[in-house]
């Protein structure tokens, strides 16, 4: 051992077959601490090379004049996910009215409100909007070296969500309007959540065809909204389930095939059909959704014979999606002519919605946007 060179800790060399491991640690907490020594003193070089490069720009806040001195060092700690970082702000004081302030706070993003760095924010929104906002405290905890309690990590999700702007789709692309209901509000069945994505075919990954999807509309309540949203871009392809009249969202509108179907058992339920025939009437139906040529006459005979064998329900329900259900013949432009793409989405809104107790519709909406707009819009994707 040289002279002055520092002997490891006891603790490190136990022989618990463990030593590799409490060596690392050990100098993980040795370089952490060296790192928040080395932004400390990169920070601080920053403001002397700031200040006296740019003095002349520096005012008051008080009384504007330029007449100003450097008044020593504030201490500011802010939490990254590296531990506290202990942080000198340089000061400046006005030789008119004696103000104090620290010029540089704006400029170097640590307005006094921010006690965490953001990279440490944007891990706790994350983990926010894919879990429970306690569980993703007690993660951010247990795998960064620093905390957000759960009402932060909520309110910096608010914040977030309020920032978030969804992009605008080309009217050519073929955007897909869902709704699920969930458990928010005051109202016992909860409110629906409207999810609006573009979706178009990319390319083969291990022989498997892939979607490109972005997310357009997402918000809890009524309908309203995603009607007008929809009514501003006005895309060329529409494609929905059904339970809203959207015509005049689009220039073309295709009623899900998946859902037109999926729909049918209900209203054969309500027609008093035993369950066991109900699956060869949607199979029916299911092979003329997809028949380009006949189709749609078959379509029509189909939902006629229904009709006169007294399914009034399930008949009427085929006559109300007559008018969507071929668009895609005559208009060869949708990428896809089912909402299946969303459908992997909405799976993943219910996983999160899904809390065992009731959200506001606001924290929700906020939660699902952050989320959705991770998942398509921020690439994020290799990670959700
Ligand atoms: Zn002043």
């Amino acid at each position: 051992m040289l002279p002055g060179e520092q002997s490891l800790p006891e603790t490190i060399v136990s022989p618990d077959g463990h030593v590799v491991n409490n060596l690392f640690l050990y100098r993980c907490e040795q370089s952490d601490q060296a790192l928040a020594r080395q932004v400390n003193e990169d920070f601080m070089s920053l403001q002397v090379l700031w200040f006296t490069n740019h003095r002349q720009q520096i005012v008051c806040p008080r009384c504007a004049s330029f007449n100003l001195i450097r008044k020593g060092w504030r201490n500011r700690v802010l939490m990254s996910s590296r531990g506290r970082l202990r942080m000198k702000v340089l000061q400046s004081r006005c030789k008119v009215c004696g103000r104090t302030f620290r010029p540089f706070n704006e400029w170097a993003g640590i307005p006094s409100s921010r006690r965490f760095l953001e990279e440490l924010v944007e891990k706790a929104v994350i983990l926010g909007a894919w879990f429970s906002f306690s569980r993703s405290a007690n993660t951010l905890k247990l795998l960064t070296g620093g905390a957000i309690s759960p009402e932060g990590i909520r309110r910096k999700i608010a914040d977030e969500a309020k920032r978030i702007n969804l992009p605008s789709p080309e009217a050519a692309e073929t955007v897909l309007v869902d709704a699920t209901k969930v458990k928010a509000g005051r109202k016992q069945r909860g409110e629906p959540v409207y999810l609006a994505i573009t979706a178009k075919r990319g390319p083969k990954k291990y022989g498997r065809p892939t979607c490109i999807k972005s997310l357009v509309h997402l918000h809890v309540g009524d309908v309203a909204p995603v009607k007008e949203r929809l009514q501003a871009i006005r895309p060329d392809y529409l494609v929905h389930d059904g339970g809203e009249n959207l015509a005049d969202c689009a220039k073309n509108v295709q009623r899900c095939r998946w859902h037109v179907t999926h729909q049918l058992k209900h209203y054969l339920w309500q027609d008093h059909v035993p369950y066991e025939f109900r699956p060869a009437f949607q199979e029916g139906i299911r092979s003329i959704l997809v028949d380009r040529e006949k189709g749609p006459s078959r379509y029509k005979r189909f939902a006629d014979n229904l009709m006169n064998l007294g399914l009034k329900k399930t008949a009427t329900h085929l006559y109300g999606a007559s008018d969507e259900a071929f668009t895609y013949i005559k208009e060869q432009g949708f990428a896809y002519i089912d909402t299946s793409p969303l459908e992997r989405e909405m799976r993943e809104l219910n996983r999160r919605a899904d809390i065992g107790a009731r959200w506001s519709p606001k924290g929700l909406e906020n939660v699902l946007k952050v989320l959705f707009h991770k998942r398509l819009n921020n690439n994020l994707k290799g990670q959700t």
